[in-house]
């Protein structure tokens, strides 16, 4: 079972500072003589001990849990050893010395779930998810880390892959019968299980798309000429005061960013300078500025004080957006119009919402338009968590995918075959069933120590 290491690594497995429990956690083959070394004698197999943690010189430093894990009962799939101490630093600091010096080296960040990986105790989207897990901000993304910690991404992955093989080995199989060929290629299921694979894909990745936004957030980019709401708008948003709102026009020069959740799905609001040609440099930076976080944004808003409503110059700017960024135009002020809340569909991406980011009417609109838009609700109960490591491979499956679709179609079976073999190596090595060490160091090292 352990294939990976001949040597036994030990860290403090919790959070540095004080705290009830602190677990030193030493994992690897040595494991079972350091123990003996350390008490004297054997510890049973997954069991709680209650046991004298003792220094080099034999006094007694703290009384605390003692629990091993025999190989390949373990989260590393090694001998483990968890020492539960009270979480003093100085008491864990000197626990973790005496392991040293018993043999262990200090673990690396993420050695240890880079060892469970090793041992095949879990693939490397899990060993990602656990980060991920880590990490989370809300409970969505938590939610969503947790399920592809179980495996539901692997599980999709392994099953794509499935369907692939099988495709491909349809198309081998005609190509063994050269005088056949023709017909079998010709097949239109063959064709049809090629587009039910081609619409998944693209499912797979609109759902790790909402994956990544529940990770990372939608940002959200708010648009407008000075004084047309922006700031009030990002407060309101924000629901408290983390704008400076004033009625001097082009106060809000700087980017300035806020970051809010709406039911647990993370938001990034950027409030920019106003739009407008200007001769001060300052502000012309400003405006440079705004148009590359338009770039980054996930969804635009542009403000527009419904009382005069789009200028001609504001009519430019939504012309120069790109035609794939998700945007709203926002008609501010309706207290001041005198006219209700109200939502009109521009097309499917874009609409026209009409609020008051001073009283806050309408602002529920926004809310729930903004939610639809990054699929929260019933949804996100599938969601798994997701990088762009995760979305750069699906996307590559889907070119493979598509271009093999085409070679089919242009009777050229042995060029699809091998696109369906680099998409199928593809999805492997989002699991990590092929994967190189620069692969493994970037994902652990962004761990923890002890995890
Ligand atoms: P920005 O320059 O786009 O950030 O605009 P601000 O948010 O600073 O707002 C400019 C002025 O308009 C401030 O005096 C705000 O109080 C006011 N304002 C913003 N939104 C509304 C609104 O919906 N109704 C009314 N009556 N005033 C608003």
């Amino acid at each position: 079972m352990d294939k990976t290491s001949a040597d036994t690594i030990a860290a403090i497995a919790t959070p540095p500072g004080k705290g009830g429990i602190g677990i030193v956690r030493v994992s690897g083959p040595q494991v079972p003589s350091l123990i003996e070394r350390y008490f004297g004698r054997p510890l049973p197999s997954r069991q709680a001990e209650l046991r004298p943690f003792r220094d080099r010189g034999g006094e007694i430093l703290d009384r605390g849990i003692a629990i091993f894990f025999e190989a390949p009962h373990s989260y590393t799939g090694e001998h483990v050893l968890e020492l539960q101490a009270h979480g003093g630093p100085v008491v864990l600091s000197l626990l973790l010395r005496y392991m040293l010096e018993l043999g262990a080296r200090p673990a690396r960040p993420g050695e240890f779930t880079e060892r469970a990986f090793l041992n095949d105790k879990m693939d490397l989207a899990q060993a990602e998810a656990v980060i991920d897990l880590i990490d989370s901000s809300s409970e969505q993304a938590a939610r969503a880390a947790a399920r592809s910690l179980q495996g539901a991404f692997s599980h999709t992955v392994l099953q794509l892959k499935e369907k692939l093989i099988r495709l491909r080995m349809h198309i081998e199989a005609a190509l063994d019968f050269p005088e056949e060929e023709i017909d079998f290629l010709a097949d239109a299921e063959l064709a049809g299980r090629m587009r039910e694979l081609q619409l998944q894909l693209t499912e797979v990745s609109r759902s790790l798309r909402v994956g990544r936004l529940l990770k990372e957030g939608l940002s959200v980019l708010i648009l407008g000429r000075p004084n047309a709401g922006k700031s009030s708008l990002l407060n309101r948003l924000a629901g408290r005061e983390a704008a400076i709102v004033t009625e001097i026009a082009g106060t809000t020069r700087d980017v300035l960013r806020e970051h809010i959740h709406i039911e647990g799905v993370p938001l990034h609001i950027i409030d920019t300078a106003g739009l407008r040609d200007s001769a001060d440099p300052v502000e012309r930076e400003g405006v440079r500025r705004a148009w590359a976080e338009v770039e980054q944004a996930d969804h635009v808003l542009l403000i527009v004080d419904d009382r005069t409503g789009v200028s001609p110059e504001e009519e430019k700017i939504i012309q120069a957006l790109p035609s794939d960024k998700p945007f709203d135009l926002i008609r501010n002020k309706i207290d001041l119009s005198g006219r209700e809340p109200f939502v009109e569909t521009i097309d499917v991406q874009r609409k026209t919402l009409g609020l008051s980011a001073k009283t806050g009417a309408g602002i529920e609109l926004l809310l729930a338009h903004l939610k639809q838009h990054i699929g929260a609700g019933q949804t996100l109960e599938n969601i798994v968590t997701a990088r762009q490591r995760h979305i750069d491979a699906i996307a590559e499956v889907e070119r493979h995918v598509s271009l093999a679709a085409d070679q089919l179609k242009a009777r050229q079976g042995e060029l699809a075959a091998e696109e369906l073999m680099l998409a199928q190596q593809t999805l492997g090595a989002i699991i990590g069933e092929f994967h190189s060490d620069d692969l493994l160091g970037e994902i652990f090292s962004s761990f923890c120590i002890g995890k």
